[in-house]
Parts: structure tokens; sequence; C-alpha cells
């Protein structure tokens, strides 16, 4: 399957093992994770996205709306879609008191000088129990046919596993959290790393820990759409 899907999966995994019962998707694009995890969701009850191109967001929303089918086979509890047009740079009490939240190629568009910005809003302010960030593995580029430079011309860096560990493990340090690496994407017979490299952090503290579960009014970011799945 192309890279994108192995990412998407390499999430649903996640979701199955642990259970998180919310969900947030930072840099959530078109919904395309947030369209599989409503299908695989294992006990998932508020899937949210927010993206700062709300353009994105729009193009494949509908796929989240609930179906004719999710009535005639209902899940074993309902299920809220909250999409959010806003910046991962802004703090948003609505982001507070997830389970889990996804990062997924998103980082590497930031500029390198807000990346303190970005960690400290996802670790210091929302504080969830777990985070999967990716990202590209800039060892793995030579490996690349044809790619001189960075693998999109809106990444504003790629990072070695080296420099990738090296941030997660001060996030680990300044936050508490513990870090495991991994990846997607292998290449035969070189010691390149994966294609895209993950890192899972997960705080010490209990899993679906109980939060208050009213509605928030999102006070920053901006309600693009809601869903109420059975
Ligand atoms: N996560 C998706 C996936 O797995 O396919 C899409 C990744 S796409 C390469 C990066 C996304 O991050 C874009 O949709 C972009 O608009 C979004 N993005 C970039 N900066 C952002 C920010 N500061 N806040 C929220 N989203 C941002």
């Amino acid at each position: 399957p192309p890279l994108y899907k192995q990412r998407h999966q390499f999430v649903i995994e996640f979701v199955k093992r642990f259970a998180p019962r919310k969900v947030l998707d930072v840099g959530c694009a078109d919904c395309r994770l947030l369209t599989t995890l409503k299908v695989h969701r294992h006990g998932v009850e508020l899937l949210a996205g927010v993206d700062i191109d709300c353009a994105a967001i729009q193009r494949r929303k509908h796929a989240l709306a609930p179906l004719s089918s999710d009535y005639l086979v209902p899940g074993d509890r309902p299920l809220t879609i909250e999409l959010y047009h806003g910046s991962v740079m802004e703090k948003e009490p609505c982001t507070k008191g997830f389970d889990l939240v996804t990062c997924i190629e998103l980082i590497e568009h930031l500029d390198p000088g807000d990346v303190e910005k970005f960690s400290d809003g996802v670790f210091g302010y929302m504080v969830p129990h777990a985070v999967i960030i990716s990202t590209p593995n800039a060892e793995f580029n030579p490996v690349l046919p044809g790619l001189t430079g960075f693998r999109h011309k809106d990444h504003k860096f790629e990072w070695t596993r080296a420099q990738f560990s090296t941030w997660a493990l001060g996030i680990c340090w300044k936050y508490g959290y513990s870090v495991e690496f991994t990846g997607v994407g292998e290449a035969q017979d070189r010691d390149v790393g994966f294609c895209s490299q993950i890192a899972v952090f997960q705080r010490d503290t209990e899993l679906n820990a109980p939060v208050n579960n009213t509605y928030l009014v999102p006070q920053v970011y901006r309600l693009v759409c809601l869903y109420k799945v059975v």
C-alpha cells in the first residue's frame, strides 16, 4: 500500500491496541485518517480534526457524515466527529483532554523556529495521554529515485533519525513523556531507517482518565462541522 496508508494503518493498529476514547488529528487535511478511524473505531467516542487549510477539510468531510449503514449496524457507543479550522500553534481549550493526538507529516511544514511553540502547545497545553508524530526521515532520501532537496516544496526541514530523537527526548524530559521510535516504509539492504519515522509518546498516567465530557464551544478555532453518528 502507498506510504500514507501505511502511516494511517499504524495509527489504526495503535487505536486497536490501546482503545483511546478521544482522538484528535492535528493537520487532518482532507480527513482521510479520520475517515479510516471512523470505520475502524474500536471504541473511539470522539474523533476530532483540525487543519489550517479549511478548503482541505471541506473537500472530503462528507465522507465522515453519518451513513444509513451506521443506523443499520450501530456501534457500541455513539460517535461524535468535530472538524475545526485553526492552527496547532494556537492554544484552544477544546484540544485538551484527548487520549490520543496524531500529527502525521505536519511538523516538517512548520518553520524550524516554531517547533518549540508547537511542542509546548501539544505536550504542555493539550497534554494528551499519547501522541503519534510522523515525519520524513532525511537519511532515507538517497534511496528515493531522482530526489534532490526535500521531498516536498513546502517542507521547511527534514530530520535525520538523530535529530528526531534529540527533539523527542527533549520533549520527554520537559513534559514527562516516554517515547518509542519506529516507522513505515523500509529500504532493502540499506541501513537508512524507515522512509517515514514515527515517535510514539506516552504519559505516565492512566489512559482514558475521566475528563469533563461537556461540549466546549471553541474559543480560537472555528467549528467547520459536527457529526453525530449512532
Ligand atoms: N496528516 C495528513 C495525512 O496524514 O495525510 C496530511 C499531512 S499534510 C502533508 C500537512 C497538513 O498540515 C496540511 O493539511 C496543512 O494544511 C496542515 N498544517 C500545516 N501547518 C499547520 C498548522 N500550523 N496547524 C494546523 N494544520 C497545519
